[in-house]
């Protein structure tokens, strides 16, 4: 069963509400027929209503998502400054990014605590987007596959089969990331067949071959048709050239299935 292309857009702390708004007015024109690719967007929480009523007002509510960049895994309580599950929901958000490398480095989050929070995402419904990846110093010291091998064990710990196939996992490699270095297709598609292979020891080979493994880490417009080629890529989790809706649509054009890029002269 070929897996359906997941792109995500992870707009960090980018764009007020109002941008937010002009945003998806300029993008949904672009993207109006990209209908096989899962397109999802990731403002920070304050434009999380104003996006998703946009995105429903201009027709495009059935293609275009909104994902939260982080959530706290208890659904309510004395956790000053965060955002709960149910608070999501109720803005309409279907997918929450967990792990991402800028949380883990600069806010100390854990592997227990990505276990936490994408248990509680799964269990609630919605999509975990879980973000793993080495540094440049464990790639250089030849450790990329034992650390992807322990994100993956520790943060889709408490996942069901069922859940894990629903999951989108997200390879980041952290020098990538805002740096212009973008992995080059190879590295990129070996490091996906590692995940998925770890995917498939610890929940078997449906679960493993059901869940999107998608990349991220300086993506762009002139790299992305390379790197969504690569056999175990499915999609990507863009960064900075998301923040401009031409260059997202590049992107998602880019990653269309190869099917619909022949159907529309684009091969
Ligand atoms: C990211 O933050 O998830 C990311 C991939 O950023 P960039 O595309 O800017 O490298």
């Amino acid at each position: 069963m070929p897996r359906r292309p997941f792109v995500a857009a992870n707009w960090k702390m980018h764009k007020t509400v109002g941008e937010t708004v002009d945003y998806a007015r300029e993008l949904v024109p672009r993207v109006g027929d990209a209908g096989d690719v899962d397109i999802v967007l990731a403002p920070p929480f304050p434009a999380l209503p104003a996006l998703v009523d946009a995105v429903a007002d201009l027709g495009a509510g059935d293609r275009i998502t909104v994902a939260a960049q982080n959530v706290h895994a208890e659904p309510q309580g004395a956790f000053t400054g965060e955002v709960s599950l149910p608070m999501l929901q109720a803005c309409g958000v279907t997918a929450v990014i967990v792990g991402h490398s800028e949380r883990r480095q600069l806010f100390g989050e854990t592997d227990a605590g990505v276990d936490a929070k994408v248990r509680a995402v799964a269990a609630a419904g919605l999509t975990p987007i879980v973000c793993v990846g080495e540094t440049l110093a464990e790639r250089e010291a030849g450790r990329t596959f034992d650390v992807l091998d322990r994100q993956i064990d520790a943060g889709l710990a408490g996942l069901s089969r069922e859940q894990a196939g629903a999951a989108v996992v997200a390879y980041e490699p952290v020098w990538a990331i805002g740096t212009g270095r973008v992995a080059t297709p190879d590295q990129a598609d070996a490091a996906h067949r590692r995940i998925r292979a770890s995917l498939a020891a610890r929940f078997g080979d449906d679960a493993a071959g059901a869940c999107r493994i998608i990349y991220g880490g300086s993506v762009k417009p002139d790299n992305a048709a390379a790197l969504m080629a690569q056999p175990d890529v499915d999609g990507a989790l863009v960064g900075g050239a998301s923040l401009d809706p031409a260059a997202f649509a590049e992107i998602l054009a880019a990653t269309r299935p190869p099917d619909s890029r022949i159907m529309e002269g684009r091969c």
